[in-house]
Parts: C-alpha cells; structure tokens; sequence
C-alpha cells in the first residue's frame, strides 16, 4: 500500500475499504481534457474509473455521475438501452460546467457480466422484460454495489454532489455511506423502439425516475 492509500484508509477509520489510485492520466476530448483516475480497491477484483475535469477545490456540490459500464451501449452504439447516451450526456454537463467527476464502474449488466448480459438479451428477445430475465438466469434484479462509488468519492476529497442519475438507489446508497445529495440533476435519453420497453421496466420495477422533475426528492412524490 502507498504511502498515500495509507493515510487515506486512517483517515476513513476501520471498516472502510482500502482504496489505492494506481495511476491517472490525461485525456483530451472533443468536449476538454479530463483526468482518468484508476483505482484499486480491497477485495474487488475490478479496477474502477473516475473521469475528472477541472479542480474539484472543496469538494462541495459537485457535479457527479455513478455509471456502471455498458460494452454494448456504450462502445457499439446499441439501441437496447441507454448508457450510451446518458455516459455522453453526463460528459457534455460536466464539460458544460468546467467541474465534476464521472465514476465508471466495471459492473456491466447490472452486475451480471457481458458473458450473462448476452444470455439475458435472448430472454428478451423471448418475451421476458429486462429484470425477468435476469431472474430468469438465476440472478438478482440488479446486482450492483454502489458502496464502492463513496470510497472513490471520499478519495477524490467530494463532499456533497449534485447527483446526475434517475436511479434513486444511487442517491440511496451515497446518502447511506456519508456522501450527501444536494440535487438530482436528471439524465433523459430519446425514448426509441428499441429501448421504450427496458426504460419502462427500469421505471415500473427499478423505481426509475423517468420524468423532468429535478431537485432533491423529485420525482418521487
Ligand atoms: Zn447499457
């Protein structure tokens, strides 16, 4: 461990995971130049990402966004769900703002892996809906760990975010692990063919958040 992890894993106290930044590097893109973070941490055989612009100073009201990593949506352009465009519209308001963070995390499928993702995609193509067909598999609706997005926040010095998601198990779980939620600075895609019947399952089973009401609470009312 690092002289820094060290410091970093005291400061936390027992009981938090153990987070090392292996490395970060420079990244230009058309909309600025970020800074992606690697991280390593206790017990996850993943390395997680943070894509960072601008000075994060206090670490107060950041613009964040938690995504989980979507090879299909993201990298092919698939038209089944939305993590394409929402991971493309979380980098234009960060840009736009000149300061946030995007924490990328290697959790493809809800969690479930490509290799189970693609399985669960043929289900689908049979009639089940995206959460049946996961279950259908033998997993959980939605696997996903977000404790690990609060152990990279804390490393990144963020207090408080202004939370880009539609997911308020997101904001749940960041709530839970001390990092505070200002606002829910919702993240809408174009509805299509294609992905109307998974967002109306994620709304309908996932408690997603698919309308424009910003704020603290919206939406759950
Ligand atoms: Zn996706």
């Amino acid at each position: 461990m690092s002289p820094e992890a060290r410091r970093q894993a005291a400061a936390e106290g027992d009981g938090a995971p153990r987070i090392e930044r292996v490395t970060d590097a420079r990244i230009p893109t058309d909309l600025g130049v970020f800074r992606l973070h690697l991280f390593e941490i206790a017990d996850d055989p993943q390395d997680h990402l943070a894509l960072v612009l601008g000075h994060l100073g206090d670490g107060e009201d950041v613009l964040v966004r938690v995504h989980s990593a979507c090879f299909t949506g993201e990298v092919l352009g698939s038209r089944r769900c939305d993590c394409g465009e929402q991971l493309a519209g979380a980098m234009e308001r960060v840009a736009a703002e000149g300061r946030g963070a995007i924490l990328y995390l290697n959790q493809e499928g809800r969690g479930i892996g490509l290799r189970e993702k693609l399985r669960a995609y043929n289900l689908q193509d049979e009639g089940l809906d995206t959460v049946d067909a996961n279950l259908a598999l033998g997993h959980g609706a939605d696997e996903r760990d977000y404790s690990v997005a609060a152990t990279i926040l804390r490393h990144l010095g963020v207090r408080s975010v202004r939370l880009m998601t539609n997911n308020p198990a997101k904001i749940d779980s960041l709530e839970a692990r001390g990092i505070a939620v200002r606002e829910r600075v919702p993240l809408l895609v174009p509805v299509t063919a294609e992905n109307a019947p998974y967002l109306r399952t994620k709304a309908a089973k996932l408690r997603h958040l698919l309308g424009p009401r910003a704020g603290r609470s919206g939406g759950e009312a």
